[in-house]
């Protein structure tokens, strides 16, 4: 059983290693429970990024994919994470809902991955709905299965990270399945739940004018779909993969030109979606 630790204000940046050596395996996260505790990397107070208005961000440990170019490997296991309460997550929040919603703000998880800790996120969640916030989370859709009526209802936008509309080049990326993360977005449109589809533009990697097409040609239709948000890759991650081991392929991928963003909101415009 791991400690119960303190949750730290930091940073998606920060490297967090190592911090309950005795936690389960993600794949194996206790996902139906209670959801009292679960495994947290850090949060951000201040982020006018991850959603609409200025957002705690709450990145979670754990996730089941490996995306070669993923900025935060060390959110990948929950061994690497601290064990917290949601009631310490919840109690944190509190202290800024007044400020969050004066600034028409809320909550986001992001991670790794919410849907790992299925129940631990829901719970923390319904505790920011209880405080009056919006909520998010970031997520690439992978266990989307996972998500029921309950956890939907707790959520007022998904950022749904598509990666590649190509099965092969998703799993090149990603080391998993496309299908789970579209089975996702069309349940999410079947049912309106507003999301803000994010693409990673990796040049040489996910640059393909196919490729952004097919993601173009797929959410277009989507009317829940209110933003395609294009994230150009970068290099702020690389110093987590060379401090725990890992093999980098992206030493010397580049970050795109101004030319290429442009290419690519452009084919996500002309198919008819909002982007930028
Ligand atoms: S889904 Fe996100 S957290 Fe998981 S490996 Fe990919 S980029 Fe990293």
């Amino acid at each position: 059983m791991s400690q119960l630790g303190t949750l730290d204000a930091g940073s998606r940046h920060d490297l967090r290693v190592g911090i309950s050596p005795d936690a389960p395996d993600e794949s194996q996260a206790p996902d139906d429970g209670e959801g009292l505790f679960g495994y947290a990397h850090s949060y951000e107070t201040a982020s006018r990024y991850d959603g609409p208005g200025l957002r705690v961000v709450l990145f979670v440990s754990g996730c089941l994919l490996r995306c070669s170019y993923c900025h935060n490997p060390d959110t990948w296991h929950l061994k690497d994470g601290t064990y917290i309460s949601a009631r310490q997550a919840i109690d944190r929040l509190k202290g800024f809902a007044s400020a969050l919603r004066a600034l028409d703000g809320g909550l986001t998880i992001s991670g790794g991955e919410p849907m790992v800790q299925l129940a631990f996120t829901r719970r923390i969640l319904a505790g920011a709905k209880q405080l009056g916030l919006h909520t998010a989370i970031e997520t690439s859709g992978f266990l989307g299965d996972r998500a029921d009526e309950r956890y939907l209802s707790a959520l007022d936008l998904v950022l749904l990270d598509i990666k590649s509309s190509n099965p092969e080049t998703y799993r090149r990326v990603t080391g998993r399945d496309l299908a789970p993360t579209l089975r996702f977005a069309e349940r999410l449109a079947t049912i309106g739940k507003p999301v803000w589809v994010r693409f990673t533009l990796v040049p040489g990697f996910t640059d393909d004018p196919a490729n952004v097409e097919g993601i173009a040609r797929f959410v277009a239709p989507m009317k829940n779909v209110e933003w395609v948000e294009v994230q150009p890759f970068h290099q702020l991650g690389a110093f987590k993969w060379k401090a725990m081991g890992l093999e980098y392929k992206h030493l010397d991928t580049q970050s795109p030109t101004p030319d290429l963003i442009n290419r690519v909101l452009e084919q996500f415009r002309s198919a008819g979606c909002r982007a930028r």
